[in-house]
């Protein structure tokens, strides 16, 4: 059944951290309630995919599995789908997780790395809203959650986190060929397949996005061939730690950044005036 679009400040765009744990229905935290659970709303991109609504503490968060990716559905009109919902419900600060390959050979699996900036090689389809926006991908990764992303983890794990660092998207599904890492190195520290269009969509709709990223494999021809039984084990083992480090940063965070300028970094369109005037002049 369709549902009305609840209001929530906050979000979090599930990845692969969370999906194991069912987040956040097993955390272990008082504060946590789940208000409302399968929620599918009509956007005008299809059917939404599935939303649950839960509160920490006073905070109402809104979230999906898995980027709101399922088959059938292509990616860009996922992406669509979630943050056409997110925008209706007044949503203004967006967090991500999700596990990522390795481009420096400095990095090994279980590292946590909270990037400040990314290479987008995805080769997507224009993938906006309604485009009434330039986009000025300064700070893309809001510098104020991340702080707070940096600080939740260092709190909850004892291993190594990289507090800075660029995040190489590629379409995927498949993982990248060792030409591709070997193109890669030296531009990009991490490689993954969800932090574009996220950043491009939480833009446009002026709300803050951050990301926090644990290494779960080398990238091809780096290192030495990396194992699937580890991938797994990071996925299963760690995934409650993951739940519990973001429902920390949502406690720590205001609904509207104080020392952020993500809002200001969208403008409305000049080309809209262009047209009229190419038009204009017949
Ligand atoms: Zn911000």
């Amino acid at each position: 059944m369709e549902q009305e679009i609840p209001q929530a400040d906050f979000a979090l765009v599930g990845g692969s951290g969370t999906l194991s744990s069912n987040f956040p229905v097993n955390s272990v935290s008082r504060d946590v309630k789940i208000l409302s659970d399968n929620l599918y709303f009509t956007t005008p991109y299809g059917r939404s995919p599935a939303f649950r609504l839960f509160s920490v503490g006073e905070k109402r968060v809104l979230t999906c599995r898995m980027h709101g990716w399922r088959s059938g559905v292509t990616r860009a009109d996922a992406s669509r789908q979630v943050f056409w919902t997110f925008r209706e419900a007044g949503v203004k600060r967006i967090l991500s997780e999700g596990g990522v390959g390795t481009v420096n050979p400095l990095l090994d699996p279980r590292d946590f790395l909270i990037p400040d900036d990314y290479l987008d090689f995805s080769v997507r389809k224009d993938v906006m809203l309604d485009g009434r926006y330039l986009l000025i991908m300064r700070d893309a990764l809001c510098p104020e959650l991340r702080e707070t992303l940096i600080a939740a983890t260092k709190r909850r794990f004892t291993g190594r986190v990289f507090t800075r660092g660029i995040y190489a998207v590629t379409d995927g599904r498949h993982f990248e060929s060792p030409a591709e890492i070997a193109m890669m190195r030296g531009q990009a520290d991490i490689v993954g397949q969800s932090i574009v269009p996220e950043v491009y969509l939480a833009r446009e709709i002026g709300a803050c996005y951050a990301g926090l990223y644990f290494v779960v494999n080398y990238g091809e021809g780096l290192r030495r061939e990396w194992s699937h039984e580890t991938m797994k084990d990071i996925f299963y083992q760690d995934a409650p730690m993951i739940g519990e480090i973001i429902l920390d940063a949502i406690r720590s965070i205001d609904a509207r950044g104080t020392h952020c300028a993500c809002r200001e970094l969208r403008k409305e369109t000049l080309l809209k005036d262009v047209y009229d005037s190419i038009s204009a002049k017949g």
